[in-house]
């Protein structure tokens, strides 16, 4: 990842960078642009979070009719977005695509957006088709697979070949910060895809699940070369006060959005 040129505070995949066709950012916990104020886009917090969305739709030129907004209920649940759900959760959660977390459109103009605090934020842009999705993909949306599931949509439904889908994972808990317990270990034993280096021993009886690791597994299993995938090693949990972190606390979130232009 890398700095935005045009703002500060505002981080875009390489792997989308040649591609003019498409906007893609990761916004963190600071304002767009200054060096002051949370940046909350999460429906919770202390901030004011429609202020918030606002100053992030002016800072890329867009309205809040351009964006689209899901509730995020750790599923592997997907949404086809078009033109009618413009502007979708934009104000309201009760407005946003309900019990969902994965958004895939081929339709230019609609900014899928993921929320996320320690969860993984994942984007993904198939060129030749020109379709794009945002995944939000926790514990239970990496058991479930959710990423691989949006991959499949892209494939099956927009009618992407694997080798065509390019892929950024944003920044999320890393593996050592991430401890689990033993129940949360077991069911990721169940997985169709399971490797052991996904599952790390912690101190007190702890254990450590790599969600990044499952989600790259899972992509490559299907196809998709690792070439194609751009994996961010940055924490939100030990590179506080950059990003927002459940596991630190907040209650707040940053996001990652992408839209075909
Ligand atoms: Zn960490």
């Amino acid at each position: 990842m890398y700095v935005s040129e045009e703002h500060r505070n505002i981080l875009k995949f390489d792997i989308f960078k040649d591609h003019v066709g498409i906007l893609n950012f990761v916004t963190t916990s600071f304002q767009p642009d200054v060096d002051y104020g949370i940046f909350n886009i999460g429906y919770s917090g202390m901030s004011d979070f429609v202020v918030n969305r606002v100053k992030l739709a002016m800072t890329f030129g867009l309205t809040p009719e351009n964006f689209v907004f899901q509730t995020q209920a750790h599923s592997a649940n997907y949404h086809i977005v078009t033109q009618e759900d413009a502007g979708a959760g934009f104000y309201l959660k009760q407005n946003a695509i309900q019990d969902n977390d994965i958004l895939i459109t081929n339709q230019p103009g609609l900014c899928l957006i993921t929320r996320s605090a320690d969860c993984v934020p994942v984007l993904m842009y198939a060129p030749k088709v020109k379709a794009i999705a945002a995944i939000h993909s926790g514990r239970e949306g990496c058991r479930l697979g959710a990423a691989p599931k949006a991959a499949e949509i892209l494939h099956t439904k927009f009618g992407a070949s694997y080798d065509d889908i390019l892929v950024g994972i944003g920044p999320h808990i890393c593996k050592n910060c991430y401890t689990v317990d033993l129940e949360c270990v077991n069911n990721y034993m169940q997985r169709k895809y399971y490797a052991p280096d996904i599952v790390g021993l912690a101190d007190y009886g702890k254990y450590t699940i790599d969600m990044k690791k499952t989600i790259i597994g899972d992509l490559m299993h299907l196809g998709i070369p690792i070439s194609n995938i751009e994996q961010s090693n940055l924490c939100t949990k030990h590179h506080a006060p950059s990003f927002f972190s459940a596991r630190n606390g907040n209650s707040e979130r940053f996001c990652a959005g992408i839209m075909l232009l």
